[in-house]
């Protein structure tokens, strides 16, 4: 369920504790349409949005995007949609253009630009100043509502040719933010890239990312190499890494996929299955084979050439006039570009020429349906087909091909999938094409056409398994994983420089949130035997002392790591370092109102751990945790003395002497330890996860590394997502250290 609205995150210190994704596009997910019936809010056709929209509904979030439905201001004036809106789980953020932007923006800048660039469609590229100034603008705006829905410790995902220049804007102002850019579409070969004027600021752009993820090998080479041939920065061309100055950057390759069994699903749906057997019924009367095809109206879709393609099969093969259809869908798309309003028209004319040369009484050889179809149609004409035509002359990726594969409940379809489709790498039971070889895909259709059921349901099995192994979940989570291996192997790069430069490395770690996940009580909380193992061998084996600093009591750290744990425990927030304040407890007098709290809030404790408490409401029911924080916050303004103070934690008001202070009781360590001149030969790595921890941020300062776990603390030098991503770069850094 979603519990919080943008700017409830940024304020919020309660509800922001895991880190949120943030998705960035160019293209809403969903927007306000208006209808006969009134306005809907209705989800937008699109390789992104399909991929994107399952992504987010099952992580949360929040995805900023422009509010382009014409009635999108008048149905959230604040720009913000809950989605899905019966059941939200993720919260659309808009970002608003006006039409000059959009026009110079989109229009100009992204689709008569960078997109036939990219689509090596290179005589119909035009690069304008004022648009591309305009594209500046419009990816600041972009970056400024990042910078609004977001906190530094999230993980931003922008994507495609229309926000280039967001990852370098988002790095400037928040140096450490996560930033993942996935370019959707081909990257050009250098050469035609030297068409664009702004070639180099647009790379640079893109460079802001952590990780640059493209859909295939190719086209992650092509990017290297045109950062090498173009800019200044150092290419590993093996490793896939840009250096600029210390911060890598991986160019990485994630095919994108779809949601396998959501399609499969939808393909099953009674109404799609009626669908497709009422076109099965009428396509079976009459002995034809079924062809469809599903575009966007665009010229990189080559649905011309397919047409002169289908003519040429009539010509080699006209024993076949009256045999087959072809039902093409042809969405709409960028219509306000006057190439695209061209190639409707002509569109429409090839066919209307097509069906009159070699149509008949009662058939004709083409069906276009010029308008999107959603996917419990589009579902039930993969179904349907005998053979699925995919003849893109240049395409990212190509989702279309991947849902026709995996709509094919019924094993009979043959896919013909252009060899100039990302898709073609992993779907290597399509038959290829190469859209531009006329008699060539004529040949290959009549050979799909006469392909075996045996064969047919055999290739299907092999491509629908792959799919069904890999689906766009997947790839999101390798996406995003990959910017989590990049901090890790950041602080791990950190670490063993310390190393190599003969400095001793010393870990300072909080416990609960940040080596292991929080527990209902304190009591409940086990150290998993591999991290134990872990710390041990950092301690003792790579000599790599391990202070272990919480709030916890050194007794309950004591029996928390075990008898035998050799590293060093210092309990209470680090009181134990401050021995002449050992003896002191919190006033008596404020025992009274915490114990009337414990009475009103069933589920919230006080924990008296002798010199420090702890006031727990971890257990009281979700709905009224805001109404006792309000209480707390009351509270607290009435509980001052001059010894000891409170402090608000994860779900914890933490009561401690002021004496007590983890950035105090690590230094106090490394002073007693290595001398005053610590700083020089010793390297301190703290982690820490609560607002207790920001000391020993602070005491750690340039002279060590500091790493927040989660989104709840600032002013560490790295974020990790979870206790889980430290458990992992703690075996890495035990393995890397030892040797
Ligand atoms: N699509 C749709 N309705 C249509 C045509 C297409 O919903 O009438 C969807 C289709 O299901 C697919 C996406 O749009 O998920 C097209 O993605 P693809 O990668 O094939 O092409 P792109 O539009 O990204 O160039």
């Amino acid at each position: 369920m979603l519990s919080w609205t943008c700017r409830f995150r940024r304020e919020s210190a309660i509800e922001s504790e895991s880190p949120a994704l943030v998705v960035v596009t160019n293209r809403e997910p969903w927007l306000h349409r208006a209808t006969v019936h009134g306005t809907v809010l209705r989800r937008t056709p699109g390789g992104v949005v399909s991929a994107l929209d399952p992504v987010l509904r099952h992580r949360g979030g929040v995805w900023i995007a422009w509010g382009s439905g014409e009635r999108d201001w008048d149905e959230a004036p604040d720009g913000q949609v809950p989605i899905p809106p019966r059941d939200p789980r993720y919260l659309l953020h808009r970002v608003r253009l006006t039409d000059d932007e959009v026009r110079g923006y989109y229009l100009d800048y992204a689709n008569s630009g960078l997109w036939p660039l990219c689509h090596l469609a290179v005589e119909r590229v035009r690069f304008y100043r004022q648009s591309w100034n305009i594209y500046q603008d419009v990816n600041r705006k972009f970056a400024e509502a990042i910078l609004d829905c977001s906190v530094p410790a999230d993980t931003i995902w922008s994507h495609d040719y229309h926000l280039a220049l967001v990852p370098g804007l988002v790095r400037s102002l928040r140096p450490n933010q996560r930033i993942v850019h996935f370019w959707h579409i081909p990257w050009p070969p250098t050469t035609l890239l030297r068409l664009c004027p702004n070639r180099e600021e647009i790379m640079e752009g893109l460079l802001g990312a952590d990780v640059l993820g493209f859909q295939t090998e190719d086209d992650c080479r092509r990017f290297l190499d045109s950062v090498n041939q173009l800019l200044s920065h150092r290419v590993d061309m093996e490793q896939g890494t840009v250096d600029l100055e210390g911060r890598m950057v991986r160019v990485m390759n994630f095919p994108i996929s779809i949601d396998t069994p959501f399609v499969a699903e939808t393909a099953a749906l009674p109404a799609a299955r009626r669908l497709t057997s009422a076109i099965r019924r009428r396509v079976d009367q009459r002995d034809i084979e079924l062809g469809v095809a599903v575009d966007r109206l665009d010229y990189s879709k080559g649905i011309l050439p397919r047409l002169e393609a289908l003519d040429m099969f009539f010509r080699r093969y006209p024993h076949r006039r009256g045999q087959v259809v072809l039902l093409q869908v042809v969405a709409p798309s960028r219509s306000d570009v006057p190439d695209y309003a061209l190639l409707g028209e002509q569109v429409e004319e090839a066919v209307a020429d097509l069906n009159q040369r070699w149509g008949t009484d009662g058939w004709i050889p083409v069906i276009s349906i010029r308008k999107p179809l959603d996917l419990k149609r589009l579902a039930s004409l993969y179904r349907a087909a005998d053979f699925f035509l995919v003849s893109s002359l240049m395409d990212g990726m190509n989702l279309v091909a991947k849902e026709f594969v995996a709509a094919q409940l019924d094993q009979r379809g043959v896919l013909l999938l252009s060899e100039t489709a990302g898709a073609i790498a992993e779907l290597e039971d399509a038959l290829p094409i190469n859209p531009l070889d006329p008699e060539g895909f004529a040949d290959t259709l009549e050979e799909a056409i006469q392909m075996p059921v045996a064969e047919r349901a055999a290739r299907l099995d092999r491509m629908r398994t792959r799919l069904e192994q890999y689906t766009v979940q997947e790839w999101a989570e390798d996406v995003l994983a990959s910017v989590e291996m990049t901090v890790a192997d950041a602080a791990l790069g950190r670490i063993l420089q310390a190393r190599q430069q003969g400095r001793q490395i010393v870990w300072g770690l909080d416990v609960d949130g940040t080596l292991v996940e929080f527990a209902p009580h304190p009591d409940a909380v086990v150290i998993p035997g591999p991290l134990l193992d872990t710390l041990r061998s950092l301690h003792q084996t790579a000599h790599t002392p391990v202070l272990i600093i919480s709030g916890r009591s050194e007794e309950s750290l004591r029996a928390l790591m075990g008898p035998q744990f050799p590293g060093l425990l210092m309990g209470h927030h680090g009181l134990d370092s401050a021995p002449e304040t050992r003896d002191i407890t919190p006033p008596d007098e404020w025992r009274g109102d915490f114990l009337g709290l414990e009475r009103d809030w069933p589920g919230a404790w006080l924990e008296d751990k002798g010199p420090t408490w702890s006031f727990h409401w971890r257990g009281v029911d979700p709905s009224r945790k805001t109404a006792l924080l309000e209480t707390l916050a009351h509270l607290t303004e009435r509980l001052t003395h001059p010894a000891f103070r409170t402090r608000f934690g994860n779900e914890v008001l933490d009561v401690y002497p002021l004496a007590a202070n983890k950035g105090t009781a690590l230094r106090g360590w490394l002073v007693r330890t290595y001398g005053p001149e610590w700083p020089s030969h010793v390297y301190p790595v703290a982690m820490g996860d609560d607002a207790t921890d920001k000391d020993l941020f602070l005491a750690v300062g340039k002279n060590g590394l500091s790493i927040a776990v989660g989104a709840r603390i600032t002013g560490a030098a790295l974020v990790l997502d979870s206790p889980a991503a430290v458990r992992r770069l703690l075996a890495r850094a035990s393995m890397s250290l030892r040797q």
